[in-house]
């Protein structure tokens, strides 16, 4: 269909966009409509009605009211499409605040209740598994890792505050881009769960040195598919599921020492990130993905026949209205 073959051209590059409702009842709504189309109309606070209007598009737009079962929904078939062999990449894109989180694992640990797309996926890849049994076998792996300061450490090893890990080019022997995380074996979202609540514990463990450190890394769980068939057939896939860091600009007036360092960090990945993803969307012959840790890590997952999704998220609250603007922005540049 139509849809699929834009896509192509597209070079398998998604975006959806989703709002999180307001907290503040009275708060004025820069949001003024989402559209069934992909569309929503960003209203400037500071503009007479009509100049104040400005249409963004997306493939997908999830308002306020949108489940967490609504959005897996629209995700489920690039998920399923790891079962066949291609590699995804889903990133959660926003400023701290804006949902990534909730999006990806959910309200906290602790609870099945409004599972996010990590849970999901997972829970969605053994059910295939399970149905395919007869003729195809799956062996399903997961490797969790956060970036910080351009450093990348295993949130599932033993230790976790030691380990800093290299990355390896995708020709190494093991295929791995990083060979010495570790990797633990899943049978069961049991298994999911423990993993899921393993590495939230480690993040939230080195927080404790510089404040709400988990907003200022990327987080990327992936997902390690091999499958075999009776016949000797081969297949191996994976699947990155990717809460990104705050993508809010700091004045960079007011902050010094770790702070800045850190923001320079965040916002070079994040452009490089984008640049990546544009260089894809318009074909162009040399892709950047040098320029950062995290492209370089995902390298083997974008392009080529891999799918790339991307979740812009916005708060939808006036006073979040110039960081909506940039999101907004950004998302738009790769789409
Ligand atoms: P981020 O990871 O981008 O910093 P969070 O996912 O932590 O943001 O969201 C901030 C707060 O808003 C959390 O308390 C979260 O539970 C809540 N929240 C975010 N999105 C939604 C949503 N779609 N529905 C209900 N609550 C949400
Ligand atoms: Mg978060």
């Amino acid at each position: 269909n139509l849809y699929n073959m834009v896509q192509d051209l597209k070079g398998n590059i998604r975006v959806y966009c989703r709002i999180r409702p307001s907290f503040v009842a009275e708060a004025i709504n820069v949001i003024d409509f989402v559209g069934e189309d992909g569309s929503l109309v960003l209203l400037d606070p500071s503009k007479p009605h009509k100049d104040g209007r400005k249409v963004f598009n997306f493939n997908r737009v999830f308002g306020p009211t949108a489940t967490q079962d609504e959005v897996f929904k629209d995700t489920q078939p690039l998920i399923r499409s790891v079962m066949d062999g291609y590699n995804v990449c889903i990133f959660a894109y926003g400023q701290t605040g804006s949902g990534k989180t909730h999006t990806m694992s959910g309200p906290s640990c602790g609870t099945t209740k409004d599972m996010g797309i990590n849970y999901l996926a997972l829970n969605d890849l053994f059910q295939i598994s399970n149905g395919r049994k007869d003729i195809i076998t799956y062996d399903i792996h997961v490797q969790m890792v956060e970036i910080y300061n351009e450093q990348v450490r295993d949130l599932l090893a033993e230790d976790s505050s030691i380990v800093k890990l290299e990355i390896r080019s995708c020709t190494s022997d093991s295929g791995l881009s990083l060979p010495d995380a570790t990797m633990h074996s899943v049978k069961s979202t049991t298994d999911v769960l423990n993993i899921m609540k393993l590495g939230e514990v480690n993040r939230v463990v080195s927080s404790t040195a510089v404040n709400n450190r988990s907003s200022r890394s990327h987080s990327v769980l992936t997902v390690h598919v091999h499958g075999k068939d009776a016949s000797g057939g081969k297949l191996r896939s994976c699947l990155h599921l990717v809460d990104l860091a705050g993508s809010e600009r700091v004045d960079k007036s007011e902050v010094t020492g770790e702070r800045l360092k850190e923001a320079q960090y965040i916002n070079k990945s994040l452009s490089c990130l984008g640049d990546v993803i544009t260089a894809l969307a318009q074909k162009n012959s040399h892709i950047p993905y040098r320029n950062s840790k995290l492209t370089l890590l995902l390298q083997d997952s974008l392009g080529g026949h891999a799918k790339t999704l991307m979740f812009a998220h916005v708060s939808p609250e006036e006073d979040s209205f110039g960081e909506t603007v940039s999101t907004l922005k950004f998302a738009q540049r790769v789409s």
